[in-house]
């Protein structure tokens, strides 16, 4: 097309020249501002682009602009110069049919309507040219459009256009599609598309759409449920602008897109769902289940603390989102050294924390508690621990109970035999490392003629008289003496620091007061006497074996030289 037109423009070119006869005549046009030449005939006087840009810019107000005699002008190489301008239908400017000359020419009438003509053909030319590519601008737009709009009805987003003061709205086919309905299924009235929109969320959607109305936000947003043609509803996310209003700053016009979040809303709800799931187990869990994140910089607090956290602690989950501070000041000041070299050790080595210790709490008092967790280091340098903290204080009570249940006689509530040894050993070995004076006394005990007891009076009598012998030996023990029932009626007694004549001292002061306290039995006082064997417990002893049984032969001696005695060796 371009080619043919050019060579028309030749052809026309060609004709003026040999016409008018003169040196050169040439077609310039003008598009944008700019001008170019599109057909040259002959050759150019002088140097004629430059020198034209002169000529034309003296105005093109008449048909023709005519200059005789371009010398008066002070043009060096033109002398004639005519220009006709090339007019579209419009009458706008396309361009110039131009002739020049090296001398000076006049143009006669008939010339002039010549002139007159070739330009016209010059400029149907240039207007079926400019139509041409206007054509071309206007498909390469619409392919573009069409591009557009596959890209948006790919990207499953709809446009819609709305007439606020008809109330009309139209939407794209994208927009239609996305709902399941074809191009002639949805009506343009406002009051229709209210119904399409999910009774919940209605009035949400439309207080949402009047704030932008009036003017209270930038743009129009919101998210909401919307009914397919099959009646399913979708999650979608409608944004819009008010493009243009009235004087009075009323909205005539809004555009907007529309997109499908439903496979996002799914997701979130899903995600929602896990979050739920973790929360209520978590929270149906006895005990407190937490995230806890210590910082390379010191900080460290809890990223999570289900609902156990107040029974735990009697704290809320907010309290320690920021600080563990909360959590240290219940620890119970003797446990919080241990409890926090505990974390700081398995941190250092990654290995799981595990801890026993006391919490002071405002309401549940002294209770123990059992933290398991385990570390994860971050790229960050801190420490993420999951774990979890449980009541173990029942337990504890539970296994202080048996401790004592398998440690004391249960008649005497004295140590019994197994417990006193193992005392007894620790007293020896503090002796071994130089604790204390250097020496401590065993004494055993035994009740005389007890046999004879419970012949008399009886099994439980023989069992009152057991315990009344034990409450007066723990009146006279001090608070680092330990005595312990290691026969049926026979008694230890261990005596720190203490030479075998305040060892002597402490038997006498036992016989005494056993003798002036008879058990009493039926109004009647039955007289009790214990035989005693003392021994020394020394530094070079091998074992407390030794001493035990230098105090039993003490005893036996006691028992041969006629009972309620004391020796010793
Ligand atoms: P001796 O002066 O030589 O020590 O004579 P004894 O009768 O005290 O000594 P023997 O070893 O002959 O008797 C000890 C008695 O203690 C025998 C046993 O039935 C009684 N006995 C041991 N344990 C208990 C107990 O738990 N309750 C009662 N009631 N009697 C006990
Ligand atoms: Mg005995
Ligand atoms: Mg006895």
């Amino acid at each position: 097309m371009s080619a043919e037109a050019d060579q028309r423009f030749d052809l026309l070119a060609r004709l003026a020249q040999h016409h008018f006869g003169v040196a050169q005549a040439l077609i310039t046009r003008i598009a944008d501002g700019q001008r170019s030449i599109l057909a040259v005939a002959g050759l150019a006087p002088g140097e004629a682009p430059a020198e034209l840009d002169a000529l034309e810019r003296d105005g093109h107000d008449g048909e023709i602009v005519l200059l005789a005699d371009t010398r008066a002008d002070g043009q060096p190489a033109i002398r004639f110069y005519a220009g006709c301008p090339l007019r579209a239908a419009d009458g706008s400017r396309l361009g110039t049919l131009c002739l020049l000359d090296d001398r000076p020419r006049e143009l006669d009438d008939g010339q002039r309507r010549f002139l007159l003509d070739l330009a016209g053909m010059a400029a149907a030319l240039a207007g079926a040219r400019r139509e041409a590519e206007l054509r071309a601008e206007i498909e390469a737009l619409r392919a573009s459009e069409r591009q557009m709009a596959l890209a948006i009805a790919g990207s499953g987003t709809g446009i819609w256009d709305r007439n606020v003061a008809t109330g009309e709205i139209f939407y794209s086919a994208g927009w239609k599609a996305l709902l399941g309905y074809a191009e002639d299924e949805v009506g343009n009235r406002i009051e229709e598309s209210y119904t399409r929109v999910h009774p919940d969320d209605l009035a949400y959607v439309r207080a949402t759409i009047q704030a932008h109305f009036d003017g209270k936000t930038a743009s129009y947003d919101v998210e909401h449920r919307i009914r397919c043609k099959d009646g399913s509803y979708k999650w979608i996310c409608s944004r819009g602008k008010v493009v243009s209003r009235d004087a009075a700053g009323r909205p005539l016009r809004m555009i907007g897109t529309t997109t499908d979040i439903s496979a996002m809303h799914s997701m979130a709800e899903r995600l929602q769902q896990s979050v739920d799931l973790v929360t209520h187990l978590t929270d149906e869990v006895p005990g407190l289940v937490f995230q806890y994140r210590c910082q390379a910089d010191g900080a460290a607090f809890f990223t999570y603390a289900s609902a156990g956290i107040r029974d735990i602690y009697e704290l809320e989950p907010e309290q320690v989102a920021e600080s563990d501070a909360a959590i240290h000041a219940l620890v119970h000041p003797d446990d919080l050294p241990a409890y926090l070299a505990s974390l700081e050790t398995a941190a250092a080595a990654m290995v799981p924390w595990e801890l026993e210790y006391r919490v002071l709490l405002p309401r549940q008092g002294l209770r123990w508690r059992q933290g398991v967790a385990r570390p994860r280091s971050l790229a960050d340098g801190s420490t993420l621990w999951h774990g979890f903290i449980t009541d173990v204080t029942e337990r504890k009570r539970i296994e202080a109970e048996l401790q004592e249940f398998a440690t004391t006689d249960f008649l005497t509530q004295l140590p019994n035999r197994r417990h006193f040894m193992s005392q007894i050993e620790g007293e020896l070995a503090r002796i071994q490392r130089g604790g204390g004076s250097g020496g401590a006394a065993v004494l055993m005990c035994d009740l005389d003629h007890f046999k004879a007891i419970n012949d008399q009076w009886g099994h439980a009598v023989g069992d009152l008289a057991l315990k009344h012998f034990a409450a007066i030996l723990r009146e006279q023990l001090r608070k680092s003496d330990l005595a312990g029932r290691v026969g049926g009626e026979e008694f230890a007694v261990l005596l720190p620091d203490t030479g075998l004549d305040d060892a002597s001292a402490f038997a006498r002061r036992l016989q005494y007061h056993l003798a002036e306290r008879p058990l009493a039995h039926d109004g009647a006082g039955i007289a009790l006497s214990i035989s005693v064997g003392i021994a020394a417990l020394n530094a070079t002893d091998a074992s407390v074996d030794a001493a035990l049984s230098r105090s039993d032969m003490a005893l036996y001696r006691a028992k041969s030289a006629g009972r309620n005695r004391i020796e010793w060796g």
